[in-house]
């Protein structure tokens, strides 16, 4: 109905509008040409899925609240009492004042003048349940122009799901069971604690009140300037400074024993949180360390400091979330904030590095400046997955962060965009569990690989200037995406004179467009010609196009230093003649296009240039090329293949190099095609020649880094050593085998220690061709676990046991009466799921003699490892026993009629890209005369 329609977009726009005009600052000139309305009228009708609006009218605004909630959480008691005052202001003359509310239960309101005169003292109020209103409707109307305070008196439970105020616990090194408060408000559930003006536009003051045992500290956003013993009780009210203007999502408190260790004489002080067992284990000592240092660096790169008078960071056991940035008060859960040099591994003190930088670079993009609404969330999540290795890397620049950006986030974001449904980055919803779902892929991944393109295609510099200019206009203000380009743009006129590359037109075409291009490059003589083309891995097509910022190298003239455009692709097509290019070439020379992998976007060439790429890779002077584009050429052409644009014997023979090659990073990309076609592979005639391609490609890396870390070696060598041991072994070399093995038997027998960043590859390949005696002790190693990260780790390498009997006795431990939790009991099924043929078929096996006791751990893990063998299938024989299982299962009433009808075909899927591709891969490996494993003793 196009009235309603119609309604809804003048709502969205008219709140903005007419809001922002309240709350704005004035702004610098250069921002006068920002259009707010063309982006906020932009494609948005097609997003209103449910017909219903959830924002909040445009008719008054909050100046400051008072809140006030009382706590029994050290007695683990789950509910809350709380009273919440509103300061605000009538912009509109109305009837109702609305404010949202989530799962609560009111007792009384009342209403005051700007005085704090009572005027009405038990106003009449309703619910919307469906989008979350108290509408509250005093006897006389809201004067436009008049200030009033609203009191709500309600209260609410602590919750066990992570949202709102919730509930953590721990057990004490003495046994004790310990509970904590604390709170995650972020999208929409500040509305869950005190009713709000629950939207990211509204920055507002905060003055909090915690009333809770004495025995215990309360923190929020500000510090405590007061705690205020409550008179013959245990209990004090701890009453905290107020905030600078903030956004509800930001707003967090905490109430637990824990305790910090602090550095206050830092700029700002800054605490590190956590349990007292942890703390005093000097677990909290690299994150406070990362911090300061992080700060420094963040307030020099953006030219602004940092403003509140503190940062706290909080490390919760289980926390729902792996960390959130709320204004001075930072959460994390503790496995990502807390680190133990002695237990813990490399990459788990990456993540708390990564972390926390990604956590403080949103006290700027996020904070500091604020998405108008969440359809803007991909500037928070893009800046802070971009600037979370750019800041370790300009912190440790040998340690190659933005290397790791690349694999972590670049190539995932390129594999999730070529599916059907993806969304575009700017995305508007308004009901609260599509916000929710807006915290995906796109925000994080392809966002900051987009701003990652646009760093390298404008120049460093130029981006951190036209980043400081964004900041500073916009400072404590809302933004759009449009903000963001005037202040980029700014920087880039003022450096490059000639074709001045239009900042809005060029971000449009990435933020506005689901989807990734993939540009093809053929060459014909002295012309070179590329299209482009949206990518899929279905055979789809859209008529999609980017303007797109092409750099290449050529053989002639080997330079990949160079990361800014040879020129901008915008069209469908476009030729590049030799005499006229930006970078001639010679007949033979190889081209690549997409220098360092810094453009968001996948290349495809015809077959004389693959073929000119393989040959060069296959040489000695395959380091000619770029790493990162050895890393490309890897995936482009695995994925490419995958959409069926080129035959499947392209990569491997790509991949053929890798025998010269020990960098982690084409590795990365490698062991992941590789576990594909691996998976395709199982079973079938080629296996054995595929296992001595695994094996001839991953000697050399093997050899060099064997089992045994090395102090002080590169970072990326930790990594590149657990794909070596795991490739090497998983494909049989005997080498491997006895290594792991023989670690694994020194540290039963000898007691030798294992180092933390081998220990889950020791576990899992050590064991593969191991006795029952050794399983004996692992699965008694388990039984005696107490962290649960080391008990997963056991599990996954219980998972690798080869032998099929020995396999089958171990699952019986998912389902027989022990200390196994319901998560370890499907853990224990699922593991051996990638282990190779014999372990899937005692799978299946275990699975038919024992389907009720699987669906005892919980319901549907019987359809659900059912589904995961599924996409296993690899053999006819394999199909036909799976068939099978299947009726077996449907007769007994352990999967349903459906599940069996929908899980058939879903079995043929290896088999039907065996049928279309599988002469392609047999001529690849007729081709080759692998030599059987080239190991080194
Ligand atoms: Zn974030």
């Amino acid at each position: 109905m196009w009235w309603k329609v119609l309604f809804l977009l003048f709502g969205v726009a008219g709140i903005i509008a007419d809001v922002s005009a309240r709350i704005d600052e004035q702004m610098p000139p250069w921002m006068d040409s920002v259009d707010d309305d063309y982006y906020n009228s932009l494609s948005y009708l097609s997003y209103f899925s449910d017909g219903i609006s959830y924002r909040l009218p445009n008719t008054t605004v909050p100046i400051s609240y008072d809140i006030w909630i009382s706590t029994d959480i050290h007695r683990g008691e789950f509910g809350f009492d709380g009273e919440v005052t509103v300061r605000f202001e009538c912009i509109e003359t109305t009837p109702e004042l609305i404010l949202q509310y989530r799962a609560m239960t009111i007792d009384t309101v009342a209403l005051f003048d700007e005085n704090n005169s009572l005027i009405e003292e038990d106003v009449s109020w309703y619910q919307n349940e469906t989008v979350e209103f108290l509408i509250i409707t005093p006897s006389q109307q809201l004067i436009q122009g008049q200030e009033y305070l609203v009191n709500v008196k309600y209260n609410g439970s602590i919750r066990d799901d992570g949202l709102g105020i919730y509930s953590a616990s721990y057990i004490t090194p003495e046994g004790e069971r310990r509970w904590l408060a604390s709170t995650q408000f972020q999208a929409t559930d500040a509305r869950r604690a005190f009713p709000c003006y629950d939207e990211p536009l509204y920055r507002t003051r905060f003055n909090i009140s915690i009333r809770h045992h004495s025995n215990y500290t309360a923190l929020s956003n500000m510090n405590a300037v007061e705690v205020v013993p409550e008179p013959e009780s245990d209990y004090v009210l701890t009453k905290f400074a107020e905030t600078l203007k903030i956004q509800s999502y930001l707003v967090a408190f905490t109430v637990s024993d824990f305790i910090s260790t602090d550095n206050l004489t830092a700029v700002p002080p800054q605490r590190v949180f956590g349990k007292s067992a942890s703390i005093r284990n000097g677990e909290g000592e690299m994150a406070l360390e990362t911090s300061i240092r992080q700060m420094k660096i963040m307030e020099e790169y953006f030219g602004i400091d940092y403003r509140f008078p503190k940062m706290d960071h909080f490390a919760c056991p289980n926390f729902s979330f792996v960390g959130m940035e709320n204004s001075g008060l930072v959460l994390y859960d503790e496995l990502f904030l807390l680190w133990d040099p002695v237990s813990d591994r490399t990459s788990d003190r990456d993540n708390v590095i990564t972390l926390i930088a990604h956590e403080l670079i949103h006290q700027w993009f996020g904070n500091l400046v604020s998405p108008v609404f969440w359809n803007y969330l991909w500037i928070n999540e893009g800046f802070a997955a971009l600037y979370e290795f750019y800041i370790p890397h300009m912190m440790y620049p040998e340690a190659r962060y933005m290397d790791f950006f690349i694999i972590k986030y670049m190539h995932v974001a390129l594999k999730n965009d070529g599916n059907l449904n993806i969304r575009a980055m700017t995305h508007y919803v308004e009901n609260p569990d599509q916000i929710e779902a807006l915290a995906d892929g796109v925000a994080y991944d392809k966002a900051g690989s987009v701003l990652h393109m646009m760093q390298n295609a404008l120049g460093h510099e130029t981006w951190r200037r036209g980043l400081q200019y964004f900041l500073n206009a916009r400072q404590d203000n809302y933004t759009n995406s449009a903000f963001l380009y005037a202040g980029i743009q700014l920087a880039v006129s003022e450096d490059i004179k000639n074709n001045t590359p239009d900042v809005h037109a060029i971000m449009s075409t990435w933020e506005l467009q689901a989807g990734v291009p993939i540009v093809t490059v053929s060459r014909s003589g002295d012309v070179l010609n590329l299209q482009q083309t949206r990518f899929f891995y279905s055979n789809q097509s859209r008529a999609s196009l980017w303007q797109i910022p092409i750099n290449y190298v050529v053989r002639s003239n080997p330079n990949f230093n160079e990361t800014t455009p040879d020129l901008w692709f915008a069209g469908k097509e476009l030729e590049i003649r030799n005499g006229t290019a930006p970078k001639p070439w010679m007949p033979n020379d190889w081209i690549v296009v997409n220098v360092q992998q810094s453009g968001y976007y996948r290349v495809n060439y015809d077959t004389e240039l693959w073929s000119l790429l393989i040959e060069q890779l296959n040489s000695p002077e395959y380091h000619l090329i770029h790493l990162l584009n050895r890393g490309q050429l890897i995936d482009d052409s695995f994925n490419i293949a995958r959409s069926g644009r080129i035959t499947p014997d392209i990569p491997l023979d790509v991949m053929n190099y890798l025998e010269r090659e020990t960098d982690h990073i084409p590795w990365d990309s490698a062991q992941r095609a590789l576990f594909l076609y691996n998976r395709w592979l199982l079973g079938t005639p080629v296996y054995d020649e595929f296992q001595d391609y695994v094996l001839k490609n991953v000697a050399a890396m093997y050899n060099k880094l064997g089992v045994n870390v090395i102090e002080n070696e590169p970072r990326l060598d930790r990594y590149a050593r657990q794909i070596a041991i795991n490739l090497a072994c998983l494909h049989g070399s005997a080498q491997c085998l006895d290594d792991t093995a023989e670690q694994l038997e020194n540290f039963f027998n000898l007691q030798k220690t294992l180092h933390p960043d081998v220990v889950a590859q020791i576990y899992c390949n050590g064991i593969r061709r191991s006795g029952a005696d050794v399983v004996e002790k692992m699965q008694n190693l388990l039984l005696k676990a107490k962290r649960q990260i080391e008990r997963d780790r056991i599990i996954a390498g219980l998972g690798c046991i080869e032998d099929p009997d020995i396999l089958y006795e171990h699952l019986l431990m998912a389902i027989q009466p022990g200390e196994l939790s319901s998560a370890e009991r499907s853990n224990v099924l699922t593991l051996p799921l990638d282990n190779g043929i014999a372990s899937l078929r005692a799978l299946m096996n275990f699975i038919r003699s024992n389907y009720g006791g699987i669906n005892l751990v919980s319901a549907d893990l019987v359809s659900t490892l059912c589904s995961n063998i599924a996409i296993r299938i690899s053999t006819k024989e394999m199909y036909d026993t799976f068939v099978k299982l299947l009726s077996h299962l449907k007769i007994n009433g352990a999967i349903s009629a459906s599940k069996e009808t929908k899980l058939q075909p879903y079995a043929k899927g290896i088999l039907n890209w065996q049928e279309k591709h599988m002469e392609h891969v047999v001529l690849f490996f007729e081709k080759k005369t692998n030599v059987r494993e080239p190991f080194s003793n």
